[in-house]
C-alpha cells in the first residue's frame, strides 16, 4: 500500500508537469516534450485518478480543456463551450468505445449507429461566430470557455467566408473548425525560410498555431493557412438533425468542409477507414494524427452529453507517433563510397513509427547549420511511414539545461578513416570529399558493400557486417559513440580488384585461408544484451563444430559459392558494381544494351557515350575520367581474369524493334512479371521508364493499373494491353511513332550516411 502522502505528492507533481507542458504547447507554441510523451503522462494522471478518485480536484488537468488565453490577445467567451476529445491509442480500445457508444445509442433511439468518421487534422481549433451570415468574431479554443480573439488574423484566410452565401442561416451561429497548413505548402514555406537563412518551423501543427497567433495580421496573411469545419456550437434554428447534414448545409453556405469525412455503418467499416488513411497518411492535403469517430445523430449527441473535458459521443483514435524527442549524443561523419563525407546524428535509441531509430543522416555541414542542432541537444526526430528518419531540429527551450553543455559540430578537416585532408571536389560544392579513393578504408568498405548489393553482383553472404569484417580489421569500435570503425591494421581484402579471389574456384586460396583471422566486435553474449561489454570474436567459420554450432555466423562456404556465382551476372550489373559516379542501374543497362561489351564501353569516346539514349554528358565525363585511372582499369582486368562475364551475349535473333521508344508498364500482366516486361523492352532497344510523361510513347497497362493509366489517358499516350504489347515487341510501332529526346539518367551514388 502506497502511503497517502507520497501518493498525493506523486499525483501533484504529475499534474504540475502536465500543466507546465500544456502551457508551453498552447501558449508558447513550443512543446517541450513530444505528443507521445505528453499523452503518456496524461494517461498516467487519468489512471491515478481512476484508482484514487479522492485525489481529483476541479482544477485537475483531466477536468479541463488545455489552453489558456495569452495576454497578447483579448479574451472572448464562446457562446457554447468548446471541448477536447477522448483519445484511444489502440484498435481494441476503439472497439470497446464503439461498443459502449452503440449501447448508448440503443438506449436513446434503439437504432443502429451511424458513425461520422473524419480525419483528425493536426492544426488548431477555431470558433467562428456568424451573425446574420456575417463573420463577426473568430477565437481560439483556449480553455474551452474563453478563447483568444484572432478575428483580424482569421480574416486573412481566404477560404473562410466573411459573408455566407445563400440564405436560411441561423441569426447566430458558431462554426468550429481546424486551421492548418497544408503539407506541401509547409514544406515550401520551410524551404523558403532556409533559403533566407532562417530557422525552419518545427511541424505544421505548431506552425499553424504560431501563424494564427501572430500579433500582426499582415504576418498571418503571409502564411499558407487553410481551414476545415468539424463542429458547430450555437445554432438556434438550424434545420438539420445530424452532423453530416449540417456539414452539407455549411458547405452550401460557402464554408470549407473536409472532403475526407464519411458516414459509416459499423466497426468493420471504421477499421477499414483507419487502415486506409494509415497508408495514405502522407499523400493527403494535410497532416493528420488520427481518426475521429462521432455519433452522427444530434439527438443522440445531446442525450449522451459531455464530461468536464470531452463529448461522450466522439472519440479520437491516434496513430502511432511519427515525431518523438530524443537526445543527440553525437554528430559523427561517414565517408561514402565515392568519398563524400556526410555528417549523421547518433541519438539515444527511440521508437518512432514502429521502428527503433538511433542514427539519422544530416547530409552536409550546411544542413547541420540550417537545422541549428548542437551535440547534446534534445532533438525532434521524425519518421514518416517508410521514409528514412529525419532530425527536424533542436528543442531550444531545453538547450540550457543539458549536462554536459551542448557544443557545436565541427566538420573534420581530415578524413576520419585515413587522415587525408578533405576538400570539395569543385570549389562551389557544399559536399566535401576524401580524395584518397583508392586506399581509404572507409571508401573501400562502402564500395565492397555496394558491389555485393542487390542492384550489382547480388552476393547475399556479403552484407554490411561482412564488408566491415573483410576491409577494416575489427569493425566498428564499440567504445566510441557513432565513432569510426577502428582501423587495427588493414582488413584481409586490400582492394576490390581481389574480390574474386574469394570465389570457390579461385586458383590462389591465400585470401580465403586468411578469413580465419577475421574478427569482429560483439557484445558479450554470456552477459546478455545491452551490458556494454564487448569482445572480439571470429567472424567466419568453415564448418560448424560441436563447440560453435552456429557462431561465428558467416559461413565461408556460402560466401565462396556466391562470389563464384556472381561471375555470370550480366554486364550492366558489373558496371554498377564498379562504383562509377552517377552510373547506377538505369544508365548501366543503357550502356550495356548499346555497347554489349566492357571493352567497347572502355574504348568509347565521350561523344559516343553521351550520345547513348539516356547517357548524357555528365555520365559520359564520369565514365571517361574513371577509366583514366590505372587502378580502376586494374579492377576491371582482374575481374575479367577471374572469369567475370564482361560481355552480354547478343541474341541476334531478337530484333531491335523498339529502338528509340520509351515504354511504361503498369498494373499486373497475365503472362509477364514486371521484370520480364522490362527485360523484353530493353533487349529490343527500348527504354523502360517508371513514370508517364509527354515523352512516353506507350503505356502497357495490366490489371489494377492506377494513376499512371489516368495520366496516360490525360496526355493522350497510347495504352496497350498484353496482346498489344506482344504485337509491339514483335513488329515495333506503327510508322508514325515520335522520336524521343534524350534524357540523362544521372543516378546519385554518393550514398553518405550509414543510417
Ligand atoms: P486533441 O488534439 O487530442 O483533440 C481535440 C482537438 O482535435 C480538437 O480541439 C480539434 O482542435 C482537433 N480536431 C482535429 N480534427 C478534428 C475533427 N475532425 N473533429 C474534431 N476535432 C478535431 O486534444 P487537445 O486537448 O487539443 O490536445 C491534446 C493534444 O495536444 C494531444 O495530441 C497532445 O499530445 C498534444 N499536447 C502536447 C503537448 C506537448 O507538450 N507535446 C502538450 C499538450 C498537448
Amino acid at each position: 500500500m502506497v502511503p497517502a502522502e507520497s501518493l498525493r505528492e506523486e499525483y501533484e507533481n504529475l499534474a504540475d508537469l502536465v500543466r507546465r507542458y500544456r502551457f508551453a504547447y498552447y501558449q508558447e507554441d513550443t512543446p517541450l516534450i513530444s505528443d507521445a510523451e505528453f499523452d503518456e503522462l496524461f494517461r498516467r494522471l487519468e489512471e491515478l485518478e481512476a484508482l484514487h478518485p479522492e485525489l481529483v480536484s476541479n482544477d485537475s488537468p483531466t477536468q479541463e480543456v488545455g489552453g489558456e488565453v495569452s495576454a497578447a490577445f483579448a479574451a472572448v467567451e464562446h457562446l457554447q463551450r468548446m471541448y477536447s476529445l477522448e483519445d484511444v491509442f489502440s484498435l481494441e480500445e476503439l472497439e470497446a468505445w464503439l461498443v459502449k457508444a452503440q449501447a448508448g445509442i440503443e438506449r436513446v433511439s434503439g437504432a443502429q449507429g451511424a458513425w461520422l468518421t473524419e480525419l483528425k487534422i493536426d492544426g488548431l481549433a477555431v470558433n467562428l461566430l456568424y451573425r446574420d451570415g456575417k463573420l463577426v468574431r473568430a477565437a481560439t479554443r483556449g480553455d474551452g470557455f474563453t478563447g483568444e480573439d484572432v478575428t483580424h488574423n482569421v480574416l486573412t484566410i481566404k477560404e473562410i467566408p466573411q459573408q455566407l452565401s445563400g440564405s436560411g442561416f441561423p441569426a447566430e451561429m458558431e462554426v468550429r473548425g481546424e486551421v492548418f497548413i497544408p503539407s506541401k505548402a509547409f514544406a515550401d514555406f520551410n524551404e523558403a525560410l532556409i533559403a533566407e537563412g532562417k530557422a525552419p518551423l518545427a511541424n505544421p501543427r505548431n506552425a499553424a498555431a504560431g501563424s494564427l497567433r501572430q500579433k500582426d495580421p499582415a504576418e498571418t496573411a503571409k502564411r499558407p493557412l487553410r481551414m476545415f469545419v468539424h463542429g458547430i456550437g450555437v445554432r438556434d434554428g438550424l434545420p438539420t438533425s445530424s452532423q453530416s447534414e449540417t456539414y452539407a448545409k455549411l458547405a452550401e453556405w460557402g464554408l470549407p468542409v473536409s472532403p475526407y469525412s464519411k458516414v459509416l455503418g459499423g466497426l468493420d467499416e471504421v477499421l477499414e477507414f483507419i487502415a486506409e488513411y494509415g497508408t495514405k497518411r502522407h499523400s493527403l492535403l494535410h497532416e493528420i494524427d488520427g481518426i475521429v469517430v462521432k455519433i452522427d445523430d444530434f439527438a443522440t449527441q445531446r442525450a449522451l452529453g459531455y464530461t468536464s473535458r470531452v463529448p461522450r459521443w466522439a472519440v479520437a483514435y491516434k496513430y502511432p507517433p511519427e515525431e518523438v524527442h530524443t537526445k543527440l549524443l553525437d554528430i559523427a561523419v561517414n565517408v561514402g563510397r565515392t568519398g563524400r563525407v556526410t555528417p549523421y546524428g547518433v541519438m539515444v535509441p527511440v521508437k518512432v513509427a514502429g521502428s527503433t531509430v538511433e542514427m539519422a543522416t544530416l547530409h552536409n555541414q550546411d544542413v547541420v547549420k540550417a537545422k541549428g542542432v548542437k551535440i547534446g541537444d534534445v532533438v525532434v526526430l521524425r519518421k514518416a511511414g517508410d521514409v528514412i528518419p529525419e532530425i527536424v531540429g533542436p528543442v531550444l527551450a531545453l538547450r540550457d539545461q543539458q549536462v554536459p553543455p551542448v557544443r557545436d559540430f565541427v566538420m573534420p578537416t581530415e578524413c576520419p578513416s585515413c587522415g587525408t585532408p578533405l576538400a570539395p571536389a569543385k570549389e562551389a560544392d557544399v559536399d566535401i570529399r576524401c580524395p584518397n579513393a583508392r586506399s581509404c578504408p572507409a571508401q573501400l568498405r562502402e564500395r565492397v558493400f555496394h558491389l555485393a548489393g542487390r542492384g550489382a553482383f547480388d552476393i547475399e553472404a556479403l552484407g554490411w557486417e561482412a564488408a566491415i569484417a573483410l576491409t577494416s580489421g575489427h569493425g566498428p569500435d564499440p567504445a566510441t559513440v557513432g565513432g569510426y570503425p577502428k582501423q587495427d591494421g588493414a582488413g584481409v581484402l586490400e582492394n576490390e580488384a581481389r574480390i574474386f579471389d574469394l570465389a570457390a574456384d579461385a586458383p590462389n586460396p591465400e585470401l580465403r585461408d586468411s578469413l580465419a583471422e577475421v574478427k569482429v566486435w560483439r557484445e558479450k553474449r554470456s552477459k546478455g544484451v545491452g551490458t556494454g561489454e564487448w569482445e572480439l570474436v571470429p567472424y567466419f567459420w568453415t564448418k560448424p563444430t560441436a563447440k560453435t554450432p552456429s557462431k561465428p555466423t558467416a559461413s565461408t562456404e556460402k560466401l565462396f559459392a556466391e562470389v563464384q556465382k556472381a561471375k555470370t551476372q550480366p554486364l550492366w550489373r558489373v558496371l554498377v558494381a564498379l562504383s562509377i559516379r552517377h552510373v547506377g542501374p538505369r544508365a548501366s543497362r543503357a550502356l550495356a544494351t548499346r555497347f554489349g561489351t566492357m571493352e567497347r564501353i572502355r574504348g568509347a569516346s565521350e561523344e559516343e557515350l553521351a550520345g547513348v539514349d539516356g547517357v548524357g554528358p555528365t555520365i559520359a565525363v564520369a565514365l571517361v575520367e574513371w577509366f583514366t585511372e590505372d587502378w580502376h582499369r586494374e579492377i576491371v582486368d582482374r575481374w575479367a581474369e577471374a572469369g567475370v562475364r564482361m560481355a552480354d551475349e547478343q541474341d541476334e535473333s531478337t530484333p531491335r524493334t523498339l529502338e528509340g521508344l520509351t515504354i511504361v508498364v503498369t498494373g499486373t500482366l497475365p503472362n509477364f512479371s514486371r521484370d520480364e516486361a522490362k527485360e523484353a523492352i530493353l533487349t529490343r532497344g527500348g527504354k523502360a521508364s517508371g513514370s508517364v510523361s509527354k515523352k512516353t510513347d506507350y503505356l502497357v497497362a495490366g490489371e489494377s493499373a492506377g494513376t499512371k493509366l489516368d495520366k496516360a489517358e490525360q496526355l493522350g499516350v497510347p495504352v496497350l494491353d498484353e496482346e498489344g504489347f506482344r504485337k509491339l515487341l514483335a513488329d515495333g510501332p506503327a510508322p508514325a511513332a515520335a522520336e524521343e529526346p534524350t534524357e540523362e539518367l544521372i543516378e546519385t551514388n554518393d550514398d553518405g550516411a550509414t543510417a
